[in-house]
């Protein structure tokens, strides 16, 4: 799952391209979760500087609204 958000840049303090992937549990098999605890977790990419940061899942469900 990745969707694009139009959005300030924290690292290179541009507003850019802000492509957003989620990266949920790694341990999995046959698509059954081994390791169901960690919640999933978002990393933000920049079009701009191409810097990868992670992302609070909850701030990436307000902008995915
Ligand atoms: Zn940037």
């Amino acid at each position: 799952m990745a969707f694009r958000r139009w959005l300030l840049c924290e690292v290179c303090r541009i507003e850019a391209e802000q492509t957003m992937i989620k990266r949920s549990t790694r341990f999995t098999l046959f698509f059954v979760p081994l390791f169901p605890v960690k919640p999933s977790t978002y990393y933000v990419q920049c079009a701009n500087c191409n810097a990868f940061r992670r992302m609070d899942s909850r701030a990436v469900a307000r902008l995915a609204a």
